[in-house]
């Protein structure tokens, strides 16, 4: 890697290098770890200056846990405070699930993604990436189909980094992803979510807490889930979500039903003073983007709609893929090898997310699937480990091997397999 002074700049920025990450969010920074740590030469760019916020609900599965604990964050994590498992709430009645464990751990947190984001991408740097913060990603030069270098607008004009490599994490809308041919499918389900954060007397609170049965103020029944995610910051997350596709939008309004969960909750959750940074966001599930690579570039996190159709989680998957696709920057072509190899991980737990997820959109089916799952613990407990998708390869009980099965069936259903 070769870098050379930039006039008006305080930081030098490369002119080329092995692996170019585009996107230092968990999956960028992740693979940037990954890479460093394979001895690569890393170039980690991002648009923001850090720390940075991000919409999300701040929530680390036992899966994310894992991913934290191997990138060498978890003790770190666990001084950040961690939860014991999940408390189902809908339909009169709250059940608290201690989290299965199995292959993954026992624990799960929440961390505001402001400080998140710039533990690992710190992480990143000390492994021996290099960082540029306020480079905007605006135009990979490719030959033949080759990604040769990108072009980056800075506040001391363009800069191009050329790379061997080119790792997209550039999020949900990925407009570097784009002009490579990158496609997103609305016609599969996506997620519209919303999240904000209050002080709460109950911020230490052991347990995640999920609420099925989502009603406005005037008690009518609305699509989607809501959360509170206790935080050691004193305060939690709080926020809801809810699946849509092209054809069947859901026209609920974000806002005034966050509102709704806020006032229907306050007392419970003793929140204190008003909610803050009330932001909102889609996102891309269960592998419903196309054109996930090229011969040495790779899409990565959102932007290839590494997303649990389930419960919308994605840091846990940008994580684990991080990993996955440093395994192969040796390959002389990543066109089919990564897309592969995504379907391989997440094919099975995708493809029948997605079409539970379709299911549910129909009317009625949340109304009669949600009080089962409430009352009775089997139903619930079966529910946490398959819609959290906390089940790996290595798990071989029965729940496991059922979950496996039925994913392996929708595949062969699929007119279009996740990543493909
Ligand atoms: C409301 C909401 C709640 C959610 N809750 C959860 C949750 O509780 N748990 C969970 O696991 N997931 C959750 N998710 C999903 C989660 O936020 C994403 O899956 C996760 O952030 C994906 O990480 P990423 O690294 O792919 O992308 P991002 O975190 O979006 O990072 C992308 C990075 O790319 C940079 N970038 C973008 N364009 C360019 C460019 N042209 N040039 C340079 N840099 C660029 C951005 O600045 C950003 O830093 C939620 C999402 C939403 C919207």
């Amino acid at each position: 890697m070769t870098s050379g002074p930039v006039a008006g700049e305080t930081s030098h920025i490369p002119t080329e290098t092995d692996v170019l990450v585009v996107g230092a969010g968990p999956a960028g920074s992740a693979a940037a770890i990954w890479a460093a740590r394979r001895g690569y030469g890393v170039v980690l760019a991002d648009a923001a200056v850090f720390p940075r916020d991000k919409t999300c609900g701040d929530g680390l599965t036992p899966r994310a846990i894992g991913e934290l604990e191997l990138l060498g964050l978890g003790d770190w994590i666990r001084e950040r405070g961690v939860h014991r498992g999940v408390r189902l709430c809908g339909w009169r009645r709250e059940v608290e699930f201690d989290w299965p464990g199995g292959s993954l751990p026992t624990i799960s947190s929440a961390v505001p993604r402001i400080e998140l984001d710039d533990k690992i991408r710190t992480t990143a740097v000390k492994v021996g990436a290099h960082m540029v913060e306020g480079a905007k990603a605006v135009r990979a030069n490719r030959v033949d189909g080759r990604v040769q270098s990108v072009t980056f607008q800075t506040v001391g004009g363009d800069r191009t980094i050329a790379c061997k490599t080119l790792v997209i994490a550039d999020g949900v809308r990925s407009t570097l992803g784009k002009q490579l041919g990158r496609t997103w499918h609305r016609d599969t389900p996506y997620g519209v979510a919303v999240r904000a954060y209050v002080k709460s007397g109950r911020h230490d609170d052991p347990f995640i807490t999920t609420y099925s049965e989502l009603r406005d103020d005037s008690r009518k029944l609305r699509p989607g889930y809501g959360w509170v995610f206790p935080l050691s910051t004193g305060e939690v997350n709080i926020g809801l979500g809810y699946l849509a596709t092209d054809k069947r939008p859901a026209h609920v309004a974000l806002k005034p039903l966050l509102d709704s969960l806020v006032r229907q909750r306050r007392q419970d959750w003793q929140f204190d003073g008003p909610v803050h940074s009330v932001t909102s966001a889609l996102l891309p599930l269960g592998g419903s983007v196309s054109t996930v690579a090229g011969p040495n570039w790779a899409l990565l996190g959102d932007a290839a709609g590494c997303i649990n159709p389930l419960n919308g989680e994605g840091i846990d998957y940008g994580l684990e893929a991080g990993r996955f696709l440093a395994d192969l920057l040796g390959e002389s072509d990543l066109t089919d090898a990564w897309p592969h190899l995504l379907r391989a991980h997440y094919g099975k737990a995708f493809s029948v997310g997605r079409r539970i997820a379709w299911l549910s959109m129909l009317p009625g089916v949340l109304a009669l699937s949600g009080p089962p799952l409430l009352w009775s613990k089997i139903l619930g407990r079966i529910s946490i480990r398959v819609l959290g998708n906390l089940v790996t390869d290595e798990d071989v009980d029965l729940v496991a091997r059922a979950w496996r099965t039925a994913g392996r069936g929708s595949l062969v259903l699929d007119r279009r397999a996740p990543f493909e």
